[in-house]
């Protein structure tokens, strides 16, 4: 069944693109059309704006509890509509039910905790000072820019727009071309939560015509960025030529640091969570296992025996623990890396093909894959693949491990397995790393601040951090004497004014 067509989501209301034309959306699992959705261009995009630009005066005016209170409407709604946003999700990016059932169940969380920010988060009022009362206040930004990728298409999204309603924002997004149908169902949810229309406005479209549109209007006051580095690099030098706000999240290429005390079962069930959920296509995925020499060979071992028994399968059925990768070029690509990692050297120890099953053959599945005798600097180590390609590699000592983990352009995330207290802390402190997780991976919260050093972005989503960088400070200075301050008259007072 083909869903649609979707229009653009402007106003509060469903309407065509202003061409007329439409891009069909794909199921991964087989290439079947999944939903027809308007295409927005630069016209679009300055229609959506115009929107934005006419509801930010009344949402920026109600006070933090009232945004609240929608805000906390808007989870409850969200929470009503969880079973179809859970089979859309599936169906735009084929990952298995079991997954986006468990991510998008926590969405509500969101609203939920930017909300009660909104609240409590208004005017800070630091110290007196002699006879002048300081205070500072936080404006919201106007109209805000949200760019999207497909991996997660409505948790990154719920990143991005909770804390710009909090703070009193407006916004357009646009959305990936493969996933914008739920980011477009947002928009029904938001104006039945009481979301004034215009305040949230999605422009499905390409990158090239409608993501640049929005990224380089000048009257865009912030460009929040999810997607890869080199887009991100485009993304903020054409918006940092309107000197606008920019937060880009961007690519990684996660270790996951396996010492010795930490048992063969536990880090084998580490290394199958951070690197194969999502089909390895998350951008915190472990793509690199560095594990302690004298636990090397037993770990990898076991990883190929429980890698081989992950099941391959239709992603909407509960059973399946992989799908398919999101689509054909995503695939491609992997393989590319594949072969690669061949060509460099590497042992292909598991996977590297595609599964022989019929029931695949339409859709852009993939075998997990596991390279040993993987080198730091071989490509296949360095540059982030996004898919379900998980490097091994042998340290000797906790110094070699952490220059390995760092040896990257990208510092995203890390995370430390060890049942030593002072080992983690002690490592963790050594990397350039966002996130660090200690016997943990791929955990998020909407008060923990999420984003990467290096080439993996710049600012922070999530926690205060998120909510300040929607803001921007206003300082207002008040003089509480009555007595007259007079720069220019010779008489005895203190000439200060500074
Ligand atoms: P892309 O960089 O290809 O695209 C991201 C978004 O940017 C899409 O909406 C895309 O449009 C748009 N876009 C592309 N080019 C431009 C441009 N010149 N101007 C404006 N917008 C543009 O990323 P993917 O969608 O492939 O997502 C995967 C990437 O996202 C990975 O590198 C991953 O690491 C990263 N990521 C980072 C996260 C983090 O938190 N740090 C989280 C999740 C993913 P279109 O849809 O048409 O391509």
């Amino acid at each position: 069944m083909t869903l649609g067509p979707w229009g653009l989501f402007i106003d509060g209301t469903f309407r065509p693109a202003v061409s007329g034309r439409t891009f069909q959306i794909e199921n991964p699992k087989n290439g079947s059309t999944i939903a027809e959705v308007a295409e927005g261009a630069t016209e679009d995009i300055e229609i959506a704006i115009i929107a934005a630009e006419r509801a930010f005066p009344v949402w920026s005016a109600l006070t933090g509890a009232e945004r609240a209170d929608i805000m906390h409407c808007a989870a409850e709604v969200l929470r009503r509509r969880l079973p179809d946003l859970v089979s859309l999700e599936v169906d735009q990016i084929g990952r298995p039910r079991r997954e986006m059932a468990a991510q998008l169940a926590r969405l509500p969380e969101w609203f939920a905790y930017f909300g009660a920010v909104a609240r409590t988060h208004e005017d800070t009022v630091p110290p007196f000072a002699g006879n002048y009362l300081n205070y500072t206040r936080r404006v919201p930004l106007g109209v805000v820019g949200h760019v999207t990728p497909w991996n997660h298409p409505l948790l990154i999204l719920t990143k991005k727009v909770a804390p710009s309603l909090a703070s009193g924002n407006t916004m357009v997004v646009k959305p990936s071309e493969l996933a914008p149908v739920t980011p477009l169902l947002l928009g029904e949810i938001l104006k039945e939560a009481g979301v004034p229309d215009g305040v949230y406005n999605v422009v499905p479209g390409f990158g090239g015509t409608a993501g640049l549109a929005l990224s380089s209007h000048p009257r865009v006051r912030k460009i929040d960025l999810t997607g890869g580095t080199e887009t991100g690099k485009a993304v903020a030098s054409i918006a940092g030529r309107n000197l606008v706000k920019v937060a880009a999240e961007l690519g990684g290429k996660a270790a996951v640091i396996a010492f010795p005390d930490n048992d063969i079962d536990r880090t084998v069930a580490a290394t199958l969570f951070a690197s194969f959920i999502a089909a390895g296509q998350t951008c915190v995925q472990g793509a690199r296992l560095l594990v302690h020499r004298s636990i090397h060979d037993e770990v990898v071992a076991e990883l190929i025996r429980r890698t081989g028994e992950i099941r391959l399968g239709d992603p909407q059925l509960e059973a399946t623990q992989m799908g398919p990768l999101v689509s054909k070029k995503q695939r491609d690509l992997v393989e590319t890396y594949i072969r690669i990692g061949q060509e460099e050297g590497a042992t292909l120890a598991f996977g590297g093909s595609r599964p022989e099953e019929v029931a695949f053959a339409d859709g852009y599945y993939l075998l997990p894959t596991i390279f040993t005798d993987v080198k730091p600097d071989m490509r296949i180590a360095q540059e982030e693949i996004f898919g379900p390609v998980v490097c091994v590699m042998p340290f000797d000592t906790e110094e070699e491990a952490i220059a390995i983990a760092n040896g990257t352009e990208f510092g995203l995330a890390t995370s430390i397995w060890t049942r030593d207290v002072a080992r983690a802390h002690r490592v963790a402190h050594r990397l350039q790393s966002g996130i660090v997780w200690i016997n943990d991976h791929h955990r998020i919260d909407p008060a923990s601040p999420w984003g990467g050093f290096k080439m993996s972005g710049i600012g922070r989503e999530n926690g205060l951090v998120a909510y300040e960088e929607y803001t921007q400070i206003q300082n207002i200075i008040v003089n509480l004497s009555d007595a007259v301050f007079d720069w220019y008259a010779d008489d005895d007072q203190p000439k200060r004014y500074s």
